[in-house]
């Protein structure tokens, strides 16, 4: 499943940089997913948090912010947001608001990044 080897790799990468920074326990993740990703935000915030048992992410909050489709119309020219609200995460149909052309070139979209990480330092109360 998409979601699942995409959660892995997050996991991977928090712990990573937790590790790197002598981190106790990550305390949040943001993860910012855009809405071509082809991922559900809900099952890959449940896988995160799956994998991240035993490791430094364990209990941490995970939070998920969507990035907005944004669209460059081949047609009439139109550059910005989809607004379509409602989209299918696994068949996304995108067209231009203005025309409704389906010959569009995706700006932003597709993403699906590490935002944010805090972490816990065993000195920082001290
Ligand atoms: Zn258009």
């Amino acid at each position: 499943m998409h979601e699942l080897s995409m959660a892995d790799a997050i996991v991977k990468t928090a712990v990573d940089v937790a590790e790197k920074n002598d981190a106790q326990k990550i305390t949040e993740i943001t993860i910012e997913i855009g809405g071509l990703a082809l991922l559900n935000p809900e099952q890959l915030k449940f896988m995160i948090e799956v994998l991240s048992e035993n490791t430094l992410l364990e209990g941490a909050e995970v939070n998920v912010e969507e990035i907005p489709i944004e669209i460059k119309c081949e047609s009439c020219n139109y550059e910005g947001p989809t607004g379509s609200e409602e989209l299918d995460h696994y068949m996304p149909i995108v067209k231009c608001p203005e025309c409704e052309n389906v010959s569009i070139k995706i700006i932003k979209g597709r993403e699906c990044n590490v935002k944010n990480i805090k972490i816990e330092k065993e000195d920082e109360d001290a």
